[in-house]
């Protein structure tokens, strides 16, 4: 079978032989796992360049070196961390044995099983990455994986198509392309654990098509990531570094600043520090080639009609940098609307490109209660020096990361996990956790070769004195 996949029923009889093959095999040993996480580092290495020019083709602009820093370095980061990593988290683990019978040399172990096939559904904003770094933890865990590329990013998706049908063994990780009719018969697949990473409305269809498998899901998902600016921070640092974050990929990522919460009295200095540091990052936008196009015009459409829709409403809107708006392509300066109403689509949509919300605050309690009003967000940045507001924050917020001082760089971290919490997610990749996310945790049980349970008076027909023996034990 080739593993380019094209139908559900192509994709049905994969499973099959996947089943077969994974019922047939034993355990899944170290070399077994690192070759398959080197074959995928290896199909990376040798069409990364392919790769970079499909991306750019489908986002009608998006600078090589980023792509290469986010999406090929990002998943070899991932696939290399799991290969030197997985023999030392692969190990069975000694657990204690409860009493008496650790007395009597039972023992006890967890086994960490591969679950066996993973699916993987990815976006279009990371088109790479949202596959091949799931798929690190999975093969860590000696599973097989079919992957499932975004169709908004349609030339990716077919070099990925054709490149792990030629270099990967289907048995290891195949591939299956198509629009959202093959996504939802990929997510009713009886996978033996499925990731999907995508929007939250996308995330509870892809849960309840799993759960007629009772298929387990890691759901990574969205939401509007808050970063609130302290009065302790150094005001025009913290403005520096959401402008960078905020550029990147042009805003297209699940972790860019939604809502910045700036104090009333620092909202001039702070404005004027981001739209310094963004106009000099991408000083002019048309035609500008380190500025990444909205991905297609539905998306261009969505952001136009949030920003105007809160203009009409009211609120004021700053461009950076400050050039008219091209009426050509998709790229757009960054439009930054400050204190718009809560009714508007700005403040309850993830915005997910170039825009972003600025709210004046004079009192954290209330920052920090709207933003527990709202859904969890994925990631919470805090900038500022006043380390008891700091812990306030972070013991009074959910959010699925945080980075503190800075924006986006939790995300980047292979020895920790990362996913999101409530309605940003649930279960995570990335480093030891994502392992024991793709691993069946399998407690084993030796007993002893001795069994005093008679003659301790501990089996039927059962005595007063048994009843006395547990009742001696019910303490605090
Ligand atoms: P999306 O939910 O529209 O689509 C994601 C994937 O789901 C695509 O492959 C698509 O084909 C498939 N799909 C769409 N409808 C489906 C259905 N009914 N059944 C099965 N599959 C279906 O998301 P998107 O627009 O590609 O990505 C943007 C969203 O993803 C944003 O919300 C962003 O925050 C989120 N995201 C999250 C992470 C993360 O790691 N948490 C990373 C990147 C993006």
């Amino acid at each position: 079978m080739s593993a380019q996949l094209r139908t559900p029923e192509d994709l049905s009889g994969l499973l099959k032989q996947h089943r077969a093959a994974t019922d047939g095999q034993g355990a899944v040993d170290v070399e077994t796992r690192k070759r398959r996480l080197q074959a995928v580092i290896d199909l990376l290495v040798d069409h990364h360049q392919e790769l970079c020019a499909a991306m750019a083709a489908d986002f009608g602009g998006r600078p090589i070196g980023f792509s290469l820093m986010n999406d090929i370095l990002g998943s070899l980061g991932s696939l290399k961390y799991a290969r030197d990593h997985l023999e030392e988290w692969m190990g069975p683990e000694p657990r204690q044995v409860f009493t008496p019978y650790d007395q009597m040399g039972a023992q006890a172990w967890v086994q960490y099983q591969p679950k066996g096939t993973v699916g993987i559904i990815g976006t279009w904003n990371a088109p790479i990455f949202t596959l091949f770094s799931p798929l690190a933890s999975a093969l860590s865990a000696g599973n097989r994986a079919v992957l499932k590329p975004s169709e908004v990013v349609p030339e990716t998706a077919r070099v990925l198509g054709r490149i792990i049908g030629e270099c990967l063994d289907p048995l290891d990780v195949a591939v299956i392309t198509g629009g959202v009719e093959i996504g939802q018969a990929f997510a009713g697949m009886p996978f033996d654990h499925l990731v999907f990473t995508g929007s939250t409305q996308v995330g509870k269809k892809i849960m309840r098509a799993a759960a007629d498998n009772l298929v387990p899901v890691t759901l990574e998902l969205g939401g509007k990531s808050p970063a609130i600016i302290g009065s302790s921070a150094d005001i025009r640092e913290a403005a520096r570094r959401l402008a960078i974050a905020k550029g990147t990929n042009g805003g297209q990522l699940c972790i860019s600043p939604d809502l910045l919460y700036v104090p009333e009295a620092a909202r001039e200095e702070f404005l004027e520090a981001f739209c310094d540091t963004y106009s000099t990052l991408y000083p002019t936008i048309e035609g500008n080639p380190n500025v990444v196009s909205v991905v297609n015009d539905q998306h261009m459409a969505r952001i136009d009609g949030y920003v105007a829709q809160a203009q009409e409403a009211g609120a004021e809107l700053v461009r950076c940098p400050d050039v008219p708006v091209p009426t050509q392509g998709r790229k757009r300066p960054l439009s930054i609307v400050i204190n718009p109403p809560l009714t508007v689509d700005i403040m309850r949509e993830e915005i997910f490109g170039p825009a972003l919300v600025l709210l004046t605050y004079s009192d954290i309690n209330h920052v920090v209660a709207e933003i527990n009003s709202g859904e969890r967000p994925l990631a919470l940045y805090y900038f500022g020096e006043d380390e008891a507001e700091r812990t306030f924050v972070l013991e009074h917020t959910r959010s699925g990361g945080v980075t503190l001082d800075d924006a986006l760089m939790h995300a980047a971290m292979e020895d920790a996990p990362f996913g999101g919490v409530g309605a940003s997610g649930m279960g995570h990749y990335h480093g030891r956790e994502g392992f024991a996310e793709f691993s069946h945790a399998r407690t084993v049980f030796r007993s002893a070769p001795v069994d005093p349970r008679g003659e301790w008076g501990l089996l039927p027909p059962f005595s007063d004195q048994f009843a006395a023996m547990m009742a001696a034990q019910v303490t605090r």
